[in-house]
């Protein structure tokens, strides 16, 4: 398809052009640029979206799954996943699993192709994750970060797992950040009790992100920075957010971005199968809820988009469980609860993750030879069109709100 959009307004998102038209040709973005400079050949069908905004499509690189399914559920459970994902504005994602043949079924999708949201990969959130130790878990010592469980998900990957997290205080965490990264992998430190000393060894062998900055891991006092003041300080880590408005203070997101500044900082939605499923309780007793905790006998409450552990005991019942709202929430939080303009929301929404990723020469932004991901929206991100690698997946005149 050849197809020329032409808008009052695009974000780029490094910048914002007025009068704006983008070529599309086939799966690819051909040419960008204000409509007086841009030329359009007659066998382009346009489309003009006028004031509606046209903006990248939204790039998550965590979420464990949406819409009633786990990533780690095989192909058909992903690609619902992307089904869901398409008609929130979100364009790319990064299906997070934490078992090995929650990967295989991962590889799977991949090699068929996915309709509605682009998998460039997978992530592996799990299984190098220092227990949280929630009351009236089993205490035992955490399992060692070992070779054989490194080798066991990498074969199981095929290539195709492009980042893993690591706890550095599991026994052979540092040595398996190594590991990571030697095999071309990007490394995330993750969840636990490491501080700051211990978090920058980490760095040292070659993390280069923080997983969801702020949540599990240890917090900054002024004589013990923690974690997450190495989090706050290093330049060579790129800090992921959990933005849904539950999980992090806006304040503490503002800290966030004023330490590290608007091209260290990215969104994510870390959603798993609940998103978008109604208000309810929730009893996934037969499933493992997520590759990450390796529970099972879960049951949840999801109240006012608040998911809550249920029947667990009373020690831990009302704890947050995961996010259930899409990432284009988290820009919409950052705009109206921490300040930042509409622009630098969509950067951290879309080339921000990219570029953490490793795949920001393929997409993240509206610019020539890259993907033809974009998503049509108004002031307020209200979502009227995704498209997806040229295609348009998902289409709508109703400022209608999915439930999230
Ligand atoms: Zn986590």
């Amino acid at each position: 398809m050849k197809l020329a959009i032409k808008t009052k307004r695009l974000i780029s998102p490094l910048k914002e052009i007025k009068d704006a038209v983008i070529l599309i040709n086939g799966e690819r973005i051909e040419a960008v640029g204000r409509q007086q400079n841009i030329y359009i050949p007659e066998d382009y069908e346009i489309k003009d979206v006028g004031d509606r905004i046209v903006a990248p499509g939204l790039v998550d690189i965590h979420n464990h799954g949406a819409n009633g399914y786990f990533a780690r559920e095989g192909a058909d459970a992903l690609q619902e996943v992307c089904t869901w994902l398409g008609q929130t504005g979100t364009t790319c994602w990064m299906a997070t699993i934490g078992d090995p043949e929650g990967v295989r079924g991962g590889v799977e999708a991949i090699k068929r192709g996915t309709q509605g949201c682009y998998v460039p990969g997978i992530r592996c959130e799990g299984p190098f994750l220092y227990p949280k130790y929630l009351p009236g878990e089993s205490t035992a010592p955490p399992p060692p970060a070992d070779e054989k469980t490194f080798m066991e998900m990498y074969e199981a990957g095929e290539g195709h797992i492009k980042i893993m997290d690591c706890s550095p205080d599991l026994p052979g965490g540092l040595e398996t950040i190594k590991r990571i990264r030697d095999h071309g992998i990007i490394a995330a430190f993750a969840h636990g009790n490491a501080g700051y000393e211990l978090f920058m060894e980490a760095v040292e062998c070659g993390v280069s992100i923080s997983t969801h900055t702020y949540n599990v891991m240890t917090g900054m006092h002024h004589r013990r920075p923690g974690a997450v003041g190495g989090a706050l300080t290093c330049d060579e880590v790129m800090a992921e957010i959990t933005a849904d408005g539950v999980h992090v203070h806006p304040v503490a997101m503002d800290v966030l971005i004023r330490c590290k500044g608007l091209d260290r900082v990215y969104l994510i939605s870390d959603t798993q199968a609940i998103a978008g499923l109604p208000d309810g309780d929730y009893d996934w007793s037969d499933r493992i809820i997520d590759g990450e905790y390796n529970w099972v006998g879960v049951k949840l409450r999801k109240e006012n988009g608040i998911a809550k552990l249920m029947g667990m005991g009373p020690e831990i019942d009302g704890a947050i469980s995961s996010s259930c709202w899409p990432l284009k929430k988290g820009v919409q939080n950052m705009v109206n609860d921490v300040g930042v303009s509409l622009k630098d929301a969509f950067r951290m929404g879309s080339l921000n993750p990219a570029v953490a990723a490793n795949l920001d020469h393929e997409l993240g932004s509206l610019v020539r030879g890259k993907r033809a991901d974009l998503i049509v929206i108004d002031e307020d991100v209200n979502l009227f069109m995704t498209m997806v690698g040229g295609k348009i997946v998902h289409e709508t005149d109703l400022v209608a709100e999915l439930v999230y």
